[in-house]
């Protein structure tokens, strides 16, 4: 026995793949996807049990490892993604680790980009005093990451648009340099999600969820995911989830789930609105900079353009006058906008990056980074885009 697949068209496009890709119901025949709460699942006779602890047959055994709902997930992104596998995981931070743990042992180098997410740059620091140390450079100077690349590296690891001042690398450029290597390109694809850019497709050999932002794309829950080929997935990270047990959980799992369903809707919206957004801020007096991957004005606009459907994405940042009070005076006089530092949402979320997700940089690492006391970030929603110009424009007056 193998655990079959749903019955669909093998052309079958991205958008149909969005809502069908899973399992195929259980005998009752429900539409929408089960949820299976359960840790374990019952064998038929002793000598099942033995085979499938033996991996000779492929079936359920226990939750840690695998679960109808989780597995439905997995291959769901994965047809996003257009991979031949995908690993679900506690959270995008799990998957990490799970690309870590499963590619990386002592005396093995890593090249990170400076720019990507806190947490990523953290984790990655970390891990030194296991031996595998990492040089981070300039998300969007190729030579820098050629030039970084050692004999013993064995990992490239990038993130797309950056968070919060939407620097965009170039991901083809940084898998060729990976491949001549003979190390391995991952990119955090959060802040695009498959809907708008598609990394394997241009050469990644590992594309990192975390499930949290755009996938569930409702602020409900944790989930992270990692995809990639047959070879890698079950060769090199099913075996770390079931001993390490970084697993998602199916509740989870089936929230995420349901959102990939109006993934590309939302993603489409969200970014629509974001470009009227962007370009509304670009004309107000009292705002310094806009950085949005959408507008002629961004450094890497089209690159951004070629690598994400012709898309900006959700994310935009803008640097207002007076700094810190500035900012500070927009945030405050905000009714609309939820005032914290998580993004991916429908509801859109301001953020004041230098003194909270950024807060714990010292100032000349952030005056490095180019995350000014100025600098605001907004993660655009579903509301109307007039709303969302008055609430900004509430503050933004007050400094003109
Ligand atoms: C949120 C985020 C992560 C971490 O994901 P969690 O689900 O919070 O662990 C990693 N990368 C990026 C770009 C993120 O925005």
């Amino acid at each position: 026995m193998s655990i079959p697949r749903v019955n669909l068209p093998a052309d079958a496009r991205l958008d149909t793949l969005a809502v069908r890709e899973g399992l195929p119901p259980t005998p009752w025949g429900e539409n929408s996807e089960a949820l299976f709460l359960t840790s374990s699942f019952v064998h038929p006779d002793a000598a099942t049990a033995a085979r499938r602890f033996a991996n000779e047959e492929e079936a359920f055994v226990y939750s840690r490892f695998s679960n109808p709902t989780v597995t439905m997930m997995e291959r769901r992104l994965a047809a996003l993604e257009g991979t031949e596998a995908c690993i679900g995981t506690a959270s995008g931070m799990a998957a990490i680790t799970m690309i870590i743990l499963g590619l990386l042992k002592a005396g093995d180098h890593v090249v990170c980009s400076q720019s990507t997410f806190g947490s990523t740059i953290k984790l990655f620091q970390d891990f030194a005093k296991y031996g595998v140390t990492t040089s981070f450079v300039s998300q969007t100077d190729v030579a820098a990451w050629k030039a970084a690349v050692r004999p013993e590296t064995k990992l490239l690891f990038a993130e797309s648009p950056t968070n919060p001042l939407t620097e965009v690398c170039d991901i083809r450029a940084l898998a060729d340099i990976a491949h001549e290597a003979g190390a391995l390109l991952a990119v955090d694809n959060c802040f695009c999600s498959p809907a708008l850019q598609r990394p394997a497709e241009m050469g990644a050999d590992l594309v990192m969820h975390s499930g949290t932002k755009y996938l569930d794309g409702q602020g409900r829950v944790i989930a992270g995911a990692l995809c990639g080929s047959e070879a890698l997935i079950n060769g090199k990270f099913v075996p770390v989830m079931r001993s390490a047990g970084l697993s998602l959980s199916p509740f989870n799992a089936w929230v995420v789930l349901k959102g990939m369903e109006t993934l590309s809707i939302r993603m489409e919206a969200q970014s629509a609105r974001a470009l009227k957004l962007a370009q509304w801020l670009e004309q107000q007096p009292a705002v310094e900079r806009v950085y949005y991957p959408g507008l002629a004005s961004h450094p890497q606009h089209e690159l951004a353009m070629r690598q994400q459907r012709g898309l900006g994405g959700a994310v935009l940042s803008f640097t207002v006058k007076g700094g810190r009070e500035g900012a500070w005076a927009v945030s405050d006089a905000t009714r609309i906008c939820s005032v914290t530092s998580n993004l991916g949402d429908t509801k859109t979320t301001l953020t004041h990056p230098s003194t909270t997700s950024h807060g714990r940089l010292s100032e000349e690492q952030r005056q490095a980074a180019g995350i000014t006391q100025g600098l605001l970030r907004v993660a655009v929603g579903l509301e109307d885009v007039q709303d969302l110009q008055n609430d900004l424009l509430a503050g933004l007056s007050q400094l003109a």
